[in-house]
């Protein structure tokens, strides 16, 4: 059958719709047509044969079906599910639509070419498959493409040690003040990295609180706050103060209590769980309390935290530390309170609780009002610094720790011959780097550090 035989019904009274342009591609001298419910009158259309027939005809194939009375389309859905042209189509699509979109990168010109009408018809005249993109469809593109390369980006941050910023304002032609964030970071292949975080709209008064703010979300968002090591920006006044704000938020103190209470991990969310449990009624306290009295207990109170603030964390784990003997009693009579903390838990908040308690105290008496704190300032943070160093095992204490081990591990005699054998390759290592990275390095310092090397295998074979 030939196409000259068929032609379009323009107007179907029997089915309901409102009235739209039949085809998005058309002129505006054609007639209009009404839309049909079911979805298959995007890809079939009602024909009339020269016979008087009705029919349906697949837009894909071409191929004709009988037109049901009663105005079911089910096996015209099937025809659609299976039809190869309909199946090559779909996949011609989807190459197009990928290929136009791609004009989209060039920015707002590439946009409204592809959106132009003219163009449209120039794509459906050159491929029967093309559909047109309209500007909804672009937008749809351009945020699921920002979706996925915002995850990308953040995966790559979390391996990054250290990330530095750049920021700036400025305007744009249309007079709307932007803030662009750089980060530039080492990834875990030591290749230099450079990324924009964040590129959005600032509006003035741009005050330090405005631009300290917008940054410190940036950094929340992209979960760098604890990672941001320098900021870089321009001499304009409000930087000044802005970056003083920022570094009050994200301060070292408060890293280092955070640090802290991570080590302690799930207790501090199960003593915090118990305690709101307990709160939630009369009853529940009163019975803790009778415990908390058999056991000839002080009558405080448990606290419960704010958890964004350190010391609050600290205050509560403090008062439920008092109380770690009445926790697994009130547990045998109340079967719905699950939050017993182990032993061992208890003596990770004891070890830690310890810590913080000395850090609280100095915070408290440093950040009083009602008295001078620069005579006592240098001396409360020198006892911090002492407290750290204390704390802290410097990596030569570590591995001089190690090798005390090694000797109990592999017995007196063969742990000097194990230890020569690590600090050679270490020396090997360590010759390696310098090899490779410092390039001016004169030959007599090699000398000297392979000298050094020699003296250290001997001195250890002499042992
Ligand atoms: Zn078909």
């Amino acid at each position: 059958m030939s196409e000259e035989e068929i032609e379009i019904i323009e107007d179907d009274g029997n089915e309901g719709g409102q009235q739209v342009d039949g085809d998005g591609g058309a002129g505006p001298f054609e007639k209009k047509q009404r839309k049909k419910k079911s979805s298959i009158w995007d890809e079939m259309t009602e024909v009339v044969l020269d016979n008087g027939t009705v029919k349906v005809k697949c837009n894909h194939c071409k191929e004709l079906f009988t037109k049901s009375t009663t105005g079911a389309t089910s096996q015209h859905k099937r025809h659609l599910t299976s039809c190869l042209q309909r199946k090559m189509a779909i996949r011609e699509q989807s190459k197009q639509k990928q290929q136009v979109l791609s004009f989209t990168e060039g920015g707002s010109d590439g946009i409204t070419s592809i959106t132009n009408s003219l163009f449209n018809k120039f794509m459906k005249a050159v491929s029967p498959f093309y559909k047109k993109i309209n500007r909804q469809t672009v937008k749809e593109d351009c945020m699921s493409t920002y979706t996925i390369e915002k995850r990308k980006l953040k995966s790559l941050l979390k391996g990054a040690g250290r990330i530095s910023i750049t920021t700036d304002l400025w305007k744009s032609g249309q007079k709307i003040q932007y803030m662009v964030v750089t980060g530039h970071f080492i990834d875990s292949d030591w290749v230099l990295q450079k990324r924009v975080l964040n590129f959005c709209n600032v509006p003035p008064p741009h005050t330090r609180v405005i631009i300290a703010d917008a940054l410190s979300k940036c950094f929340i968002d992209w979960g760098i706050e604890n990672k941001v090591s320098s900021i870089t920006v321009d001499n304009a006044s409000y930087n000044d103060v802005c970056i003083r704000r920022l570094r009050e938020d994200f301060s070292l103190r408060k890293r280092l209590m955070q640090d802290g209470l991570g080590q302690l991990g799930g207790v501090i969310d199960v003593v915090r769980e118990g305690i709101k449990y307990l709160n939630n009624s009369e009853s529940r306290l009163l019975e803790f309390a009778k415990i908390k009295k058999q056991f000839q207990l002080p009558s405080r109170k448990l606290i419960l935290d704010c958890p964004t603030r350190w010391y609050s964390t600290y205050l509560m784990l403090a008062s439920g530390l008092e109380f770690k003997d009445v926790f697994p009693r009130y547990a045998d009579i109340d079967p719905g309170f699950h939050y017993v903390p182990t032993d061992f838990e208890w003596m990770k908040v004891e070890e830690v609780c310890k810590f913080l308690g000395i850090f609280h105290e100095i915070t408290d008496m440093i950040s009083g009002s009602e008295y001078p704190t620069g005579n006592i300032f240098l001396v409360e943070l020198y006892r911090i610094k002492e407290l750290l160093n204390e704390k802290a095992l410097d990596p030569f204490e570590h591995i001089r720790a190690m090798a005390g081990t090694f000797s109990v591990i592999y017995g007196e005699d063969v742990a000097p011959k194990f230890m020569a054998e690590i600090r050679d390759i270490l020396y090997e290592l360590y010759n390696a780097y310098v090899d490779c990275h410092v390039v001016s390095h004169s030959e007599q310092q090699r000398q000297v550090i392979k000298r050094r090397q020699n003296e250290g295998s001997t001195s250890s074979s002499k042992k």
